[in-house]
């Protein structure tokens, strides 16, 4: 039978399945986009952040389990004082490896390192599986604790990381999950002697990470199922009606009767699933089309890594916007396309406001989609460099949100309940659908802003995504025209 380790002992906490797929049928596995490397990249880091801290600490290396097994056993017995890292041990056929293993005077502190803003339960299960097989090597673990990342730390530079890491202490909820701990090892090798667990997709498929089988499970699904094609959730805002309804026995809203919805924007979306008739509200043109021109049709992309590249940002906090796509249309409806993309691995955001700013130039309105998250980065930019706060505060003046006119005055059943771009543009453009793009949404965005400037990327990889990004944010534009053109009842193509 395979053998277990804790990533495979998580994956079947997660779902029987997936361990069983993952062992037997690995090749269904999704293909992986730019966040998966990102992800790895960004663990990666943290980790040394973590080790640098332990500055006579050794490290076991390799991928050959057998020489890391011996190697961790030397160490504890020559150099029983020494941090260790990657100490990896094996107890009953399962296989761990603890990122930080520190000695004390009565025992050892079990350190798990982690790439979030705080502590997850998903992280209390993985902390027991380390300390139960660490236990059953004869250690004393005297405290297991998770370090994460503390979100309130402002990078100074010079790759000084010093207080971005957080460690607490989990001793005291572990003590239930090691009794556990068996009983998953037993349940797990059950799974892997039997065969392929019959399961259904489920709220397990999303949580903690979405499964990497979720395509596959999916679409198996999807084959043998009637659709449900306007479910209860797809009224905006439901909160406990979509559930309600269910168990009145509405399973879709074309059942429920007219009466029974008494918010007015709910009625809307009613009405049009039942008509199959799109509403688009004449205000929608009135709000638009007496605007000025030259109009321009503005996105950013932004980036909030877990370790921070550049001075005076915050972990997760500080968006760093490295790329924007402009389209400028004229009085006659022509078009024109400007853009940026930061170059090298230095703080891009001089140089994006810069090359921003005359392109916008004096007059005009200046489309966004969602204009709190624009707005929000024009200020910051405003801050950064007091000396453009004027030309920064003008452009920001000029900023017409298309989000809640779409909210307010348009809405078509394919919809599903949302306005984001994503959602509305194939009920308008269904030719702009996003699925031909290499990056097609704001994550990918970043992940791919993240290799890119990672020095272990290879040219032909960073050419390749740079030109995804580049085509992702133009496309982000090229909806923001289709929609705007839509609700004035514009027909023009686009060129
Ligand atoms: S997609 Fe869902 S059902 Fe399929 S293996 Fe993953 S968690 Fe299990």
């Amino acid at each position: 039978m395979p053998g277990l380790s804790k990533s495979r002992l998580l994956a079947h906490r997660q779902c029987p399945k997936r361990l069983w797929l993952q062992i037997y049928k690995p090749k269904l596995l999704s293909v992986t986009d730019p966040t998966t490397q990102a992800r790895f990249n960004t663990g990666n880091r943290i980790g040394e952040i973590a080790r640098s801290l332990y500055p006579d600490g050794v490290l076991i290396e390799g991928n050959n389990i057998q020489q890391a097994l011996r190697d961790t056993s030397e160490i504890l017995l020559t150099s029983p004082t020494r941090p260790i890292f990657e100490a990896t041990f094996e107890h009953g056929g399962l296989l761990i490896r603890a990122d930080l293993l520190l000695p004390e005077a009565d025992g050892y502190r079990l350190v798990e390192v982690k790439s979030s803003a705080s502590v997850k339960n998903y992280h209390l299960i993985d902390a027991a599986i380390q300390s139960w097989v660490v236990q059953k090597n004869g250690l004393t673990v005297i405290d297991t604790a998770i370090v994460h990342i503390d979100t309130r730390f402002v990078y100074s530079g010079n790759g000084d990381y010093r207080g971005l890491l957080k460690e607490v202490s989990i001793t005291t909820k572990l003590a239930p999950l090691l009794d556990e701990v068996p009983d998953w090892v037993a349940a797990a090798q059950t799974t892997l002697s039997g065969d392929e667990p019959i399961i259904p997709p489920g709220p397990q498929c999303q949580i903690p990470f979405t499964c990497p089988f979720f395509g596959h499970c999916n679409s198996a699904t999807m084959e043998n199922k009637v659709q449900i094609a306007y479910p209860p959730e797809d009224l905006p805002h439901h909160n406990g009606l979509a559930a309600q309804l269910r168990t009145e026995g509405y399973d879709d809203l074309r059942q429920v009767p007219k009466e029974r919805l008494t918010k007015h924007l709910h009625q809307r979306v009613h009405t049009s699933v039942l008509s199959g008739v799109t509403f688009l509200d004449p205000i929608a043109r009135s709000q638009l089309v007496d605007l000025d021109y030259p109009r321009f049709y503005l996105d950013f992309e932004t980036n909030a890594p877990a370790v921070p590249i550049w001075a005076g940002t915050r972990p997760f906090v500080t968006q760093v916007p490295f790329q924007w796509s402009c389209h400028i249309e004229d009085a006659n409806g022509q078009l024109d396309h400007q853009a940026f993309l930061a170059e090298g691995a230095g703080d891009p955001r001089r140089a994006f406001i810069d090359n921003l700013l005359p392109i916008l130039g004096k007059v005009g309105a200046i489309f966004v989609y969602s204009a709190d998250f624009e707005r929000s980065r024009l200020r910051e930019m405003a801050a950064l460099f007091p000396e453009l706060a004027v030309s920064v505060n003008d452009v920001i003046v000029r900023i017409v949100d298309l989000l809640p006119i779409a909210r307010a005055h348009y809405y078509h059943p394919d919809q599903h309940g949302s306005w984001s771009i994503k959602s509305i543009l194939p009920t308008i453009a269904p030719e702009l659908a996003y699925d031909d793009l290499m990056v097609a949404d704001g994550r990918m965005a970043q992940g791919a802003f993240q290799e890119i400037i990672d020095p272990k990327t290879t040219d032909e990889r960073r050419k390749t995504l740079r030109q995804g990004l580049l085509d992702y944010c133009e496309r982000d534009t090229l909806a923001m025209i289709k929609i705007a053109w839509f609700f004035q009842q514009v027909n023009l193509p686009l060129k």
